[in-house]
């Protein structure tokens, strides 16, 4: 059984849920503007999704390299103390003030004598070893405390003593001013056993991935090095990306994700970028491109770049036998023909849902809960866990948050 100890401390800071651009964003500014902040975060390491994309649209530049330089801003302010591997047990109202108790997880694995030879993974029967996306730095492995029998096995595969399983998660009560939550969003699970679209074929085939695995499997500094294959090796010759998988669906979640039409845009040139001979297929239901710029992203660049649109939902996505890639059952609703097509991977884009704020209410089922303000008592919530949002709005509605924080402690 778990010992949690509880250290008691109190005092006047701002409590900044979640380590995504918008947490950033308004952990810096109220930073600058001399509040004290906590910045928790549940992974090992500050970035959040943005940390883990390749590559950015609308200016196609490197997702990480932005992100760190304000990383490591955060990591070195005076005023912010950052709590990764931590999340929000519970978080009261207190007489103006809201009283708030962290849990710090500790990662079984001490990532200073960590070596990442990954000789853990293989040694755990219950595959509760795992290392986070290989392009994001820096590289970790992480042991899912919930699935650990806590048998051993990886201690006497760790080559330098870096596995300790005794170690404890710790709770911490703080006494706060203002909350800004800044969650971010999950993907949905798609898989058949969710039915939320179990015609799509999620969880079928390995070829068969959301957005956010196949931006790590094309990353230029992730598995495949840049290079577009399939999960047995083989070159892929055609790409498929099912757009609104999972969103605009009353089976699932009816909003629309937002930024999902920009990112398939992304992957797609990016294929070609470094395959010109990769056939892209996007098959949308409207495309949805909100922003500066982001018309000229699609017109003038990805379409005259040779990526293929379709109009039309798949009614069917199916692994063909003998490993033969994948088969997209549609219907071209501009032209009114059905068809059937083989791709080599098949990319399922689509929803994105809100992150859940405290443990315990994570919103598993169809009702789709975006984080909503409770002014008068100063908790805001900003970037996409407040309402689907690109990059750049996330870190402007971030700022935001942190000014309407500011003028409310203040008055
Ligand atoms: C495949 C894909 C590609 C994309 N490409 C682009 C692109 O090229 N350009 C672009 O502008 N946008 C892109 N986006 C959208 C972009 O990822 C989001 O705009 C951005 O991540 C939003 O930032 P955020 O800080 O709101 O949330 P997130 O990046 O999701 O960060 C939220 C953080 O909160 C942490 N967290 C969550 N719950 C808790 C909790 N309970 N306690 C503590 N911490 C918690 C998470 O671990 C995470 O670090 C893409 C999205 C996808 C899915």
């Amino acid at each position: 059984m778990r010992q949690t100890t509880r250290t008691e401390t109190s005092d006047d800071s701002i409590l900044v849920v979640g380590g995504g651009v918008a947490g950033i964003s308004a952990a810096l500014d109220l930073a600058r503007a001399g509040r004290n902040v906590h910045l928790v975060e549940r992974d090992g390491e500050l970035g959040g999704r943005t940390a883990r994309l390749d590559k950015l649209y609308p200016t196609d530049h490197c997702g990480f390299c932005p992100v760190w330089t304000e990383v490591r801003l955060c990591r070195n302010h005076s005023c912010i103390t950052v709590h990764t591997w931590t999340t929000v047990q519970s978080i009261e109202p207190d007489d103006g003030f809201w009283t708030v108790v962290l849990q710090h997880a500790p990662n079984a694995i001490d990532p200073a004598g960590c070596i990442c030879c990954g000789r853990c993974a293989p040694a755990c029967s219950e595959d509760a070893v795992a290392m986070t996306a290989p392009h994001v730095y820096p590289p970790a492995f992480r042991i899912d405390a919930t699935r650990c029998t806590g048998c051993g096995d990886c201690i006497k595969a760790c080559p330098t003593g870096a596995i300790d399983l005794k170690r404890q998660p710790e709770d911490r009560r703080i006494r706060v001013q203002g909350v800004i939550w800044a969650t971010g969003f999950e993907v949905a699970d798609l898989s058949a056993a969710s039915a939320a679209a179990p015609e799509l074929g999620a969880g079928s085939h390995a070829d068969i991935m959301d957005a956010m695995a196949f931006e790590t499997w094309i990353a230029e500094a992730g598995p495949n090095r840049g290079q577009v294959r399939c999960h047995d090796g083989r070159p892929a010759g055609q790409v498929a990306f099912i757009q609104c998988a999972g969103a605009r669906d009353r089976r699932s979640q009816p909003q629309c994700s937002m930024v999902c039409c920009m990112h398939a845009l992304k992957q797609a040139r990016w294929v070609r970028r470094r395959n010109p001979d990769v056939r892209c297929v996007i098959f949308y239901t409207d495309l949805r491109t909100e922003g500066r710029g982001y018309e000229t992203y699609y017109r003038d660049e990805a379409l005259a770049e040779g990526i293929e649109l379709v109009r039309g939902r798949p009614g069917l996505v199916h692994p063909l036998p003998g490993g033969d890639g994948i088969a997209v059952k549609y219907e071209n609703t501009l032209t009114r023909t059905p068809a059937m097509e083989r791709f080599d991977l098949v990319v399922l884009n689509g929803g994105l849902r809100p992150g859940s704020t405290c443990n315990g209410s994570a919103p598993g089922d169809m009702t789709i809960d975006f984080v909503a303000d409770d002014k008068a008592r100063n908790a805001r919530s900003c970037g996409f866990c407040k309402a689907p949002a690109d990059v750049e709005t996330a870190a402007v509605q971030g700022s935001a948050a942190a000014m309407e924080t500011l003028t409310e402690v203040l008055r």
